[in-house]
């Protein structure tokens, strides 16, 4: 079975690869991932399975049940991811929105889908104890808070990630293992990256700072600057990082969005986005402490004020070591290279993905095949063979040693795992991070 598998994957190698090269011409920001969503719906829909679509805007997913699923077999969801990312400088990039894959989640889809083809084939669909979804979903990239504002006068609720919208709509009730995928996010030599490291939550607010308005030569002593205000919080911010621990990880992040209108007029308005990242909610809680003092300092000195509007972050990904079917299914990919997360392996980035792994085991691996950095804007497919073929199998593989024999993997898998939050505790948590 895993022969044929394998395969099929390879028969369909050419459409696969012509759909991602045809996603990656096509890049669309979160949320608004209309036509890459067409293709997918159109490619799951020709399989002959049940497709959804619509879900928190741009979502689709495809399900079936496989031939040996009793009544409570598990249900497995395969994830791709439908957004770009801004890189307007990347050489693929929309000329319109600057949105382009310099993240590879075309490649996502077509490893999805290329799962897809070889799991649903008569044969191979037979011996499945199981549900299969296959699950396209919208905005895994950060989304800026004036986006936000317009999503969610739009009606959407949870607009800072994807997942957490479609987690929020209850898309993911009915799922006991998710699987992802992504290019490699840390430095691997190995062509494929077996498990989940740990990744950074982030917290993010809008600062905006306050002060008053003067004629920057006659009078400027009549005014209150608000770019020194938060010229002087970013120096404190700076200082402050001598205070941070090494295992927290640490990132800090600010954009000023609004900066002042006129030069010669004391800016009175100015608006920061901010970004911290770091290991545990504990630490993020902390450091998110220090940004607030350093503003809130930096305005009593001046005479300003700051107003903090706090924004939807993602939580950090817990650490999933490579499961045994994970493991299996490599040993079934010859010529590819692979190692496995060990505890302690720690990606500095963050994902949404983070969120899930709150709510249900995340079976996940990354994979080699692309050159330049992750969100670069040389950031190109170099092995269709690395980045695309072998991860499609792998991940085909991996449902199936999940699902095999009364579904015998996925059934541990699913004991083994603790929650830290019921659907309903995570909504109510990421409410009580962006209550107004
Ligand atoms: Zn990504």
């Amino acid at each position: 079975m895993e022969g044929k598998i394998i395969g099929c994957i390879d028969r369909h190698r050419r459409r696969l690869i012509d759909l991602a090269e045809d996603i990656y011409r096509h890049p669309e920001g979160g949320f608004y991932e209309w036509r890459t969503a067409s293709k997918v719906k159109e490619f799951l829909e020709k399989l002959g399975i049940q497709v959804r679509s619509g879900l928190g805007r741009t979502g689709v997913c495809g399900t079936f049940s496989g031939g040996r699923a009793d009544a409570d077999a598990p249900h497995v969801t395969v994830i791709g991811e439908l957004d770009g990312i801004l890189c307007p400088r990347h050489p693929m990039a929309d000329p319109k929105t600057g949105i382009s894959h310099a993240c590879g989640h075309h490649l996502q889809l077509a490893v999805m889908l290329g799962a897809a083809l070889a799991l649903t084939d008569p044969e191979i669909r037979e011996t499945l104890c199981g549900t299969v979804s296959f699950l396209a979903v919208p905005a895994e990239e950060y989304v800026d808070a004036r986006k936000r504002r317009r999503l969610e006068a739009e009606g959407v609720g949870f607009a800072g990630t994807g997942k957490s919208e479609l987690i929020r709509l209850g898309v993911f009730d009915d799922t006991d293992i998710a699987l992802t995928t992504h290019v490699h996010m840390v430095p691997v030599e190995e062509d494929l990256y077996l498990g989940n490291p740990a990744c950074n939550g982030f917290s993010s607010e809008l600062i905006t700072v306050e002060g008053r308005a003067a004629h920057a030569a006659v009078a400027p002593w009549e005014g209150v600057n608000a770019l020194s205000i938060a010229n002087s919080a970013y120096q404190m911010m700076g200082l402050m990082r001598e205070t941070f621990r090494e295992e927290d990880h640490v990132r800090l992040h600010t954009l000023i969005r609004e900066g002042g209108e006129a030069l010669n007029c004391v800016p009175d308005h100015v608006v920061v986005e901010s970004k911290v990242r770091a290991v545990s909610l504990d630490a993020i809680q902390d450091i998110r402490g220090k940004v607030t003092r350093a503003f809130e300092g930096a305005a009593y000195a001046f005479g300003g004020k700051i107003h903090r509007e706090r924004l939807q972050g993602y939580l950090p990904v817990r650490c999933r070591l490579a499961d045994p079917a994970l493991k299996k299914a490599a040993q079934h990919l010859k010529g590819y290279t692979y190692r496995e997360v060990s505890v302690g392996d720690h990606n500095n980035a963050c994902t949404d993905v983070g969120d899930l792994t709150h709510l249900m085991p995340v079976i996940n691996f990354t994979h080699a095949g692309f050159s330049g950095g992750l969100h670069g804007e040389d950031f190109a497919v170099t092995d269709q063979d690395k980045a695309l073929i072998a991860p499609a199998k792998l991940m085909a593989l991996t449902v199936y040693e999940l699902l095999k024999e009364h579904a015998v993997e996925a059934r541990n898998v699913m004991e083994d795992f603790k929650p830290v939050f019921t659907k309903e505790g995570y909504v109510e948590y990421v409410r009580s991070t962006i209550e107004k």
